[in-house]
């Protein structure tokens, strides 16, 4: 392709909305445009790099024996009402309205409607398993569209849904998935980690997200680096036995004066004790109403993802100071003796001995606090939220904390929407059973933005070579000059002959100004056409390295053959 042909509307300066480098150098680099707020125009550069990343999940979907499928983007409402996710997905879901006043949704998931192109089509067991897939644009409408592709509310997506007679059928398409999902990830050439997920209100350990590391990643994860266990701290165990105070003699409860000193820290210093002998009392008004005190060790914090789960509710927050007035607590001074709450506590408080607690009294604590002896929890639960230097839940050695931007989340779902749409099939015993469904998602133009987190410096993308837009770039640093010239289209030439994806800037531009761009828009290899010419050389760099190289122009037919 040449440069002077195509469309390369490169910038000097980022707009002013884009906050992270993918947004930055994909704007500036010509290969998106913003339409509106979450709305992105691909353009012939961007195009190509997602037809790459789309190619090669195609590639491994077709492998793995899933079949391609395009469904419609609108949705009815009365399949999602079935559900009910009409009114659980709230406002994020686009709702739109025919002439004749009928609702749809624009999907930002497909599982009402492949389940009903499946109850429709399939009957017997004969015609399982199935795993169908799609690769389609989808709606969210986010409250705060941001950071270009990363969160948009139209965006690409691969999504699969897989169709099994039994739980232990799905359980074999979901290991076939995972395996898919790590040899689509190892193509794209990205550093991913596979984690394992919170299942939510759901349940099960048959969940998985693929994250690929990044500095502006919104998941928070824990690695090991020793046996590569990783997960995400909302779901990742936390080893209080290999974490645990040694045992000591229990001494007699006492009330002390605590004058203003309330935090952790202040109580740890004003006592003399580390902060892993005072707990906290956490007062949590759960989505469903009530009201609980949970305990957590000082040095600990406690997971709300967790809580929600084991609570089984939608929602919890802390109560605020006016609501522990009216339960007649003071802030600051909460603590677990003679509460009127049920009281929960984390493990880390497990085999915990004379630790100390607020008194609910103004400025004052209780030390040498002692389980059983002074107040009994309900149960001991896992509410710490992991980090950084615990012990992995396999291996015991220290688990590295990362960040990293979610682009793949697997998910046996079982019979969720099968119940719900009564899709049954007819088994070998001839009994009508709900088919046991698994989901498969991955974020295909979000993947774009991930690869340009991971993978920039000051200047520009530097594109993992399985998705660049092309593989070689050819830089005619001056086209009036007659031997550059000549050189550089007997190299472009060759390059098309032997299939090689090259452009060639063949522009009417100043030689910085091509380096600019082509740095900024990243493609691998590059093979500058300068004044060494005169020598008979030109000068090759890979995008990644500082290094250069001259090629004697006789050789560089053997260095394209390389390239191929
Ligand atoms: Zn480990």
């Amino acid at each position: 392709m040449r440069a002077s042909q195509y469309f390369l509307p490169t910038l000097k300066e980022a707009p002013s909305e884009a906050e992270v480098p993918s947004h930055i150098f994909l704007v500036r680099g010509g290969f998106i445009r913003q339409l509106a707020a979450g709305l992105y125009e691909y353009l012939p550069l961007g195009l190509r790099v997602l037809k790459k990343i789309e190619n090669i999940i195609r590639k491994h979907m077709d492998d793995a024996g899933a079949l391609e499928v395009l469904l419609p983007i609108l949705t009815p409402a009365e399949l999602w009402q079935e559900t009910g996710r009409w009114d659980v997905y709230g406002k994020e879901l686009f709702r739109v309205e025919d002439r004749k006043g009928r609702l749809f949704a624009l999907g930002p998931t497909h599982e009402e409607t492949i389940t009903d192109l499946v109850r429709k089509n399939i009957r017997s067991y004969k015609d399982l398993p199935k795993n169908f897939y799609q690769i389609q644009t989808k709606f969210r409408d986010e409250a705060r569209p941001r950071y270009g592709l990363i969160r948009g509310r139209e965006f690409i997506m691969k999504d699969a849904y897989s169709f099994d007679v039994s739980e232990e059928m799905a359980v074999k398409s979901y290991e076939i998935m995972k395996e898919t999902y790590n040899k689509i990830f190892s193509e794209l050439g990205l550093d991913y980690l596979m984690v394992e997920a919170d299942t939510g209100a759901i349940g099960g350990k048959y969940s998985h997200e693929f994250v690929v590391k990044a500095a502006n990643g919104e998941a928070h994860i824990v690695y090991c680096e020793n046996c590569g266990y990783a997960a995400n701290v909302e779901a990742a165990k936390y080893e209080f036995e290999l974490d645990k105070l040694p045992p000591e003699e229990e001494k007699p409860l006492e009330k002390v004066h605590t004058p203003n000193v309330s935090s952790v820290e202040d109580v740890a210093k004003f006592l003399g004790v580390s902060p892993k002998k005072i707990v906290k009392t956490l007062i949590y008004i759960l989505s469903d109403g009530t009201a609980v005190a949970v305990l957590i060790r000082g040095d600990r914090e406690l997971n709300e993802t967790k809580l929600i789960n084991y609570f089984n509710v939608n929602d919890a927050r802390l109560a605020t100071s006016e609501e522990l007035e009216k339960m007649g607590l003071v802030e600051g001074f909460v603590g677990p003796i003679g509460l009127d709450l049920p009281v929960y506590a984390d493990v880390s408080v497990q085999d915990l001995h004379n630790f100390v607690v607020g008194a609910n009294e103004k400025d004052y604590h209780y030390i040498n606090v002692n389980i059983p002896r002074d107040f009994k929890p309900i149960e001991f639960v896992d509410f710490s939220t992991a980090r950084e230097g615990d012990p992995c839940p396999n291996c015991k050695a220290p688990l590295k904390e990362t960040t990293g931007l979610e682009v793949g989340h697997i998910f046996l779902l079982g019979t969720k929407y099968s119940d719900a749409m009564k899709a049954y099939f007819v088994d070998k015993d001839g009994k009508e059973k709900p088919i046991v469904m698994g989901c498969y998602g991955i974020g295909v133009s979000r993947l774009m933005a991930a690869a340009v987190e991971q993978n920039h410096d000051e200047n520009g993308i530097i594109w993992p070579e399985s998705i660049a837009p092309f593989k070689l770039q050819i830089l005619a640093l001056n086209m009036k000059d007659e031997k550059i010239k000549e050189v550089a289209e007997n190299i472009y030439k060759k390059a098309k002959e032997k299939g090689i994806e090259v452009l060639f800037d063949d522009r009417e531009m100043s030689a910085g100004a091509k380096f600019k761009d082509a740095d900024l828009i990243g493609i691998p290899h590059r093979i500058v056409v300068g004044k060494g010419v005169k020598n008979n050389v030109v000068e090759y760099q890979h995008r990644a390295k500082k290094e250069k190289e001259e090629i004697p122009i006789d050789k560089v037919d053997e260095f394209l053959e390389k390239l191929r």
